[in-house]
């Protein structure tokens, strides 16, 4: 049976780059604070807590002084860096530089349309923590759009201002730019497409990908937005998807009466747990 690894999967740059860095410190220091997963990928925090990386949480964040405390690539809102200003904890800061730009963005747009009453609208996740990042450059004051009902919050008489979370679907973006285009008939409508095409450049690859072996396995974290968005469309392409976060999710099973199977997956699945993977497939099938 042919096992075939997407080489087009892996991690993207953003969270290759806060990986090194964590690693980088570890090799120096026994032990290190992460704010939040260092990536939503269960088998890659377990790797890196082995070698003393520390996840903490935001409670946990706002008890401590005196340290020293990786950000992960998603970001954090300016909350987060005065607090460590305060109490004396060093930041090691690996939000990606793309994120820092649509933060900038984003700031600087609710500060020049507060006047105007603008409403800053955010294409993503409510509680994702990039989404987080983003909603504090606005003082709490954007208006998170997850799901079409949340359209209901919007005020289509005032000036809107369209974001997306890096890592959201095209589609769903134009959608919902389109559908604020025509409920606002006499407002200002802003739209920036702000997705990462790191995530949306793999789109018509994986497409390909899933349409060439009879069986996808596509790996991921369960808390991965990229995973699951990315998942959904080899689903769409090929039935026989199977979304998977470790060697314990795959069934023998799967692999009867088939020659060929292809191991791809999220921005957060680094490339070696996909050649792992593969090569345990190999071995079981043998
Ligand atoms: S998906 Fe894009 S924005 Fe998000 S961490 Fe990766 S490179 Fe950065």
């Amino acid at each position: 049976m042919v096992v075939a690894v997407d080489h087009n999967s892996g991690f993207c740059f953003g969270v290759k780059a806060a990986v090194q860095k964590a690693q980088e410190i570890l090799v120096k220091h026994d032990s290190l604070y992460c704010l939040g997963e260092i990536v939503h990928n269960e088998s890659e925090v377990e790797r890196l807590s082995k070698m003393g990386l520390i996840t903490i949480d935001h409670d946990q964040f706002f008890t401590l002084s005196n340290t020293t405390v990786l950000l992960r690539a998603h970001g954090e809102p300016p909350s987060t860096y005065q607090y460590a200003r305060q109490n004396n904890i060093q930041l090691i800061d690996a939000t990606c530089p793309i994120v820092v730009k649509l933060q900038k963005q984003i700031h600087a747009d609710f500060k020049s349309t507060k006047g105007q009453k603008g409403q800053l609208i955010i294409y993503g996740k409510r509680g994702h923590a990039e989404v987080n990042g983003l909603v504090g450059q606005t003082n709490d004051e954007a208006i998170v759009i997850e799901y079409a009902i949340d359209l209901e919050q919007v005020d289509f008489s005032r000036p809107i201002s369209l974001y997306a979370q890096t890592t959201k679907d095209l589609k769903g973006f134009h959608q919902l730019a389109g559908e604020i285009q025509r409920r606002a008939i006499s407002a200002p409508v802003k739209i920036q497409d702000t997705i990462c095409r790191q995530v949306s450049n793999r789109i018509p690859g994986i497409i390909e990908f899933a349409k060439r072996y009879p069986l996808i396995l596509f790996v991921s974290g369960q808390k991965s937005s990229n995973g699951r968005m990315l998942f959904d469309i080899c689903l769409s392409e090929n039935p026989n998807s199977k979304f998977i976060s470790c060697l314990g999710d795959i069934s023998a099973d799967w692999f009867k009466d088939i020659e060929s199977v292809g191991i791809c997956g999220a921005t957060s699945t680094p490339k070696e747990t996909l050649e792992q993977m593969a090569e345990a497939i190999r071995q079981m099938v043998d």
